[in-house]
């Protein structure tokens, strides 16, 4: 049996395995069945990859998305690996070809779509090849429970009875306690392992804030954040329009990519972003599933997300390279609402849509939370943690509890005032004594709580607001256009009877991150910048002439090993993270002219 070891380094060019990796390699090799839950980056692709270069026969990997695919298979064929995709943009010759391929035992991994793999024919024609192990990538589509369910999916179960001795890895980056028991179900895995990996990604900073004017939150924040790569995820295509052309305005390289746009113009974007030749995508969340780009700093989200699930998935894009990165989130209950109201116009199942609203009430408890978000987003996926994080904002700058009850009253009195007619905008607006034109044609202006809170900004107020919300003591009514309404608890408030605990908003300020060029230290590496840059430019130009994205050539992190290490021997490269032999002899040659013409300069 070949050594897992020997083809981690000598075919992907890593030193060591990661987390529970080498664990899961060896008991999917000794033909068992498993779970497999790691966060976005964690590195579930080895865990099927490493089984299916040590077996003879042929690994199928099951995956939801044409794009994802074509991205693995290209990263694959890179390291010399033989690996191909089935799926329906495929012209029939090169369909042929990869019929052929696993016929003649040429190939390692085949990579298809779920309605491909469960249609009877395909069935029977593996049944006659050598299958021995099935990956099923992105599990979590299996389950009702999940959130992304695709009925598809489900039919997966059925290969436990065409293939009954064939070892099943089922893998995913997002499911809730509920949604693994049900994947073990629904794909049928016997005397399974669990391999749940912590979620916890220690180098994102998370941040939540209110939602008023994020537009000028965004440009402060993005400002702390000169050339460096980040994604805006909105809720509509005409959003990400509207918030990339204000940025473009601001002469920022940001560009709006959406499911409307032509699909040329849509690989066109992705792949100047992964060039590094856009710095921001404004996106809806159509964006994202089958990059691979290292290096993004920051993802902001312009609106709530519909649940965690997909919050801390997208969110896992930035920092794959391990290094510093922010995650920046809007919320207002006008989000929420709109939420909602798509879950409640859908036509899906009635079970379907009331999970879909408790995991976007759970969304908006972590938004509007006070406490360590990391462990709210931990507990929710069932890794129960209690310690502090220490990286996300409520960490960092604890918001001190106040006693809010003079604020609640002066909240609770204005709509009694104004006859429970007005959301919460209006209301700050009277609280603050804002003089808009709304505001006096109502007479709102005459009301004897008008203006009583000037002395607290709309940010804070609104802050307030949401907590008595949540604390039960304003209703926000759904079935009145979003009027704030009394509760049966407000009363004991209004007569004195009852103090309210409120958190203080803290402003927080975004910290300066400096330009990458400056400071592009990995680990405290001593990386030469001039000739970082040199490798760059010549991967853009291999990329361009593969018609590949450039971090399937070599990754940043590995550019930046070579610009600090300046290898000069062949024997040296291959002691680099991310080259393996496969790399070495296709890319040595250039990479070590590169280096030694470079040391010429810097020789007197
Ligand atoms: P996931 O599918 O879990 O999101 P990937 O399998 O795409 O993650 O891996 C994320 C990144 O980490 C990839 O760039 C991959 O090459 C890298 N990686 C995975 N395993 C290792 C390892 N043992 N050592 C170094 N890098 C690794
Ligand atoms: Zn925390």
């Amino acid at each position: 049996m070949k050594d897992i070891h020997e083809i981690l380094q000598s075919t992907f060019g890593y030193t060591s395995f990661r987390g529970q990796q080498e664990e899961i390699i060896q008991h999917t090799l000794e033909g068992n069945d498993s779970l497999v839950i790691m966060p976005t980056g964690g590195g579930k692709s080895l865990c099927y990859q490493i089984p299916a270069l040590v077996n003879s026969g042929l690994t199928v990997v099951v995956s939801p998305l044409i794009a994802l695919m074509n991205d693995q298979v290209n990263a694959l064929r890179q390291h010399g690996v033989q690996a191909a995709a089935l799926h329906s943009n495929l012209s029939s010759s090169e369909n042929q070809q990869v019929i052929t391929a696993v016929e003649t035992g040429n190939l390692n991994l085949l990579y298809v779509s779920p309605e491909k793999l469960m249609s009877l024919h395909f069935i029977d024609w593996l049944k006659t090849t050598s299958v021995c192990l099935f990956a099923i990538d992105e599990a979590h589509c299996v389950s009702v429970w999940g959130n992304d369910f695709r009925p598809d999916y489900v039919q997966l179960g059925k290969l436990k009875d065409h293939f009954t001795t064939v070892p099943t890895i089922a893998l995913t980056a997002t499911a809730d306690a509920n949604t693994q028991e049900d994947i073990i179900k629904q794909l049928r895995l016997n005397g399974e392992q669990k391999f749940v990996s912590s979620f916890e990604r220690k180098n994102i900073t998370t941040h939540c804030r209110p939602g008023q004017g994020r537009i000028q939150q965004i440009f402060d924040f993005i400002n702390t954040k000169e050339g460096q790569a980040g994604i805006i995820y909105c809720l509509s295509r005409k959003s990400t329009e509207s918030v990339a052309e204000k940025l473009q305005k601001k002469g920022l390289k940001a560009e709006a990519y959406h499911a409307g746009l032509a699909p040329h113009k849509r690989s066109q974007i992705q792949r100047h972003f992964q060039d590094d030749d856009i710095d921001i995508i404004c996106a809806t969340i159509a964006f994202g599933m089958g990059i691979d780009k290292p290096n993004i700093r920051y993802v902001i989200h312009y609106n709530l997300p519909k649940n965690i699930e997909g919050y801390y998935q997208e969110i896992g894009r930035a920092g794959r390279d391990g290094e510093e990165s922010e995650a920046l989130l809007f919320y207002s209950w006008g989000d929420k609402l709109n939420l909602q109201k798509f879950i409640d116009d859908a036509s899906s199942h009635e079970t379907f849509k009331q999970v879909q609203s408790v995991k976007l009430d759970r969304m908006w408890q972590f938004a509007s939370s006070v406490h360590c978000r990391t462990n709210t987003v931990l507990n929710y996926f069932g890794e129960y943690k209690k310690v502090a994080c220490g990286h996300c904002d409520n960490c960092l700058n604890p918001p001190k509890t106040i006693d809010g009850t003079t604020f609640a009253q002066m909240a609770l009195s204005a709509i009694v005032r104004t006859k429970e007619q007005v959301g919460v905008n209006t209301l700050i607006d009277i609280l603050r004594g804002s003089h808009k034109a709304e505001i006096r044609n109502h007479g709102y202006d005459r009301v004897k709580t008008f203006g009583v809170g000037r002395q607290t900004d709309f940010l804070t107020w609104s802050h307030y607001i949401t907590q008595l919300i949540n604390q039960g003591l304003i209703q926000l009514d759904l079935t009145d256009n979003s009027r704030l309404k009394l509760t049966p608890l407000s009363n004991a408030v209004l007569k004195s009877e009852q103090e309210v605990p409120l958190s203080q908003f803290v402003k927080q300020t975004f910290k300066t991150t400096p330009k990458p060029n400056k400071k592009i230290t990995l680990n405290a590496l001593d990386i030469d910048t001039v000739l970082f840059d040199k490798l760059r430019e010549w991967r853009i130009e291999l990329a361009k002439e593969n018609n590949v994205p450039a971090f399937v050539i070599l990754n940043d992190r590995t550019l930046k090993h070579l610009a600090s290490a300046k290898p000069t021997t062949a024997s040296q490269l291959l002691s680099i993270e991310g080259i393996g032999k496969a790399k070495q002899s296709r890319f040595g040659k250039a990479l070590l002219s590169i280096i030694e013409d470079h040391l010429e300069t810097l020789t007197p």
